[in-house]
C-alpha cells in the first residue's frame, strides 16, 4: 500500500509525500523550513519521519526549502547531476546523485526517475512502486513525450500537472516572454495536454488522478473539472485537486473510499 499527500502545489511552492508503512519520501520542497513544519503537522507527519528528499529540478518552487528541510529531517537528498550542478542545493547535509532514467530503492519503495522536457538543467519526475501499487508524480513538463507516456502507463494514482488553460494564459497578465515560456515545449502542460495524456493511456490510465500545479493566474479548478467531466463519467476515474494553500490530505493509492474530494 502506498499513500500520497500534498503539502502544497503550484508556482509558489511544491512538496509531495509518498509513503509506505515503513518509508516516507518527500518529493521537492518549495517551502521554507518553518512553513514546512507547520504544513507537515497538519498531515500528521513529523519531520524526522522523512527518510529522503527526492528533487525533480532546481526551479525555486521545488528546491526553495530543500537544503534547510534536509538538515531538519536528517535525511539525504536525491537529485540528478544537472540539478546538483545548478548550485541550488548547496548547503544541503548530504546529496546522492542519481542518473536520469535510472531505477533505485529507498527503504521498501522502488523508484524510477523519468526524464521530462522542461527548461531546467537535468529535470526528472518520479514513479514509485511498492508491492502491486504504482504511484506517479508528474509536473513541470512542456509536452507529453512518448517516453513520458510509456513511463507513466499503469499507475494506480497519478499526480498530474494541469498548469494552465491556454486561452486564459493568452489573455492573462503575464508578459509575452513568460507566456511563450509557460506554453512552450519545455514549459508547462496546459489542461488539454494533460487530458490528452490520460485519454492516450486508454485502459492503462490511472484510477485516481490528482490535478496539481494549477496556476492561480491562468487556470482554475472549475476549468479543469469541466474539462475532465466527460472522462470521469466514462471511466469512473476519481479526481482530486491539489491547491497552493492546502495541497491535499492523505490518499491511499488503491482505495477510492479515501478520496474525499471526488469531482
Ligand atoms: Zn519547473
Ligand atoms: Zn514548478
Amino acid at each position: 500500500m502506498l499513500r500520497v499527500a500534498s503539502v502544497g502545489s503550484g508556482s509558489k511552492g511544491n512538496a509531495t509525500l509518498v509513503a509506505s508503512d515503513e518509508t516516507t519520501l518527500l518529493i521537492d520542497c518549495g517551502f521554507g523550513a518553518r512553513e514546512m513544519l507547520s504544513r507537515l503537522d497538519q498531515l500528521n507527519v513529523n519531520i524526522s519521519d522523512v527518510d529522503a528528499i527526492l528533487v525533480t529540478h532546481e526551479h525555486s518552487d521545488h528546491v526553495g526549502g530543500v537544503a534547510a528541510v534536509s538538515k531538519a529531517a536528517g535525511a539525504p537528498i536525491y537529485a540528478t547531476h544537472g540539478t546538483v550542478a545548478s548550485g541550488k542545493l548547496d548547503g544541503a547535509r548530504s546529496i546522492i546523485e542519481i542518473e536520469s532514467d535510472s531505477e533505485f530503492v529507498i527503504g521498501d519503495i522502488e523508484i524510477s526517475a523519468i526524464t521530462v522536457p522542461h527548461d531546467a538543467k537535468e529535470p526528472v519526475q518520479y514513479v514509485f512502486k511498492h508491492a502491486t501499487q504504482r504511484v506517479g508524480v508528474l509536473t513541470d513538463l512542456g509536452m507529453v513525450s512518448p517516453h513520458v507516456l510509456r513511463a507513466y502507463e499503469g499507475c494506480d494514482l497519478l499526480l498530474l500537472e494541469f498548469n494552465h488553460d491556454l486561452p486564459m494564459l493568452r489573455r492573462g497578465p503575464y508578459p509575452a516572454v513568460l507566456k511563450r515560456r509557460v506554453s512552450g515545449d519545455f514549459g508547462h502542460l496546459n489542461n488539454d495536454q494533460a487530458l490528452g495524456m490520460l485519454e492516450a493511456m486508454g485502459e492503462s490510465a490511472p484510477g485516481i488522478v490528482i490535478a496539481g500545479h494549477i496556476s492561480e493566474q491562468n487556470n482554475s479548478v472549475d476549468a479543469v473539472a469541466a474539462l475532465l467531466n466527460p472522462l470521469i463519467q466514462r471511466t469512473e476515474m476519481k479526481v482530486v485537486y491539489a491547491t497552493q494553500s492546502q495541497g491535499f490530505d492523505w490518499i491511499m493509492s488503491d482505495s477510492s473510499d479515501a478520496v474525499s474530494q471526488v469531482a
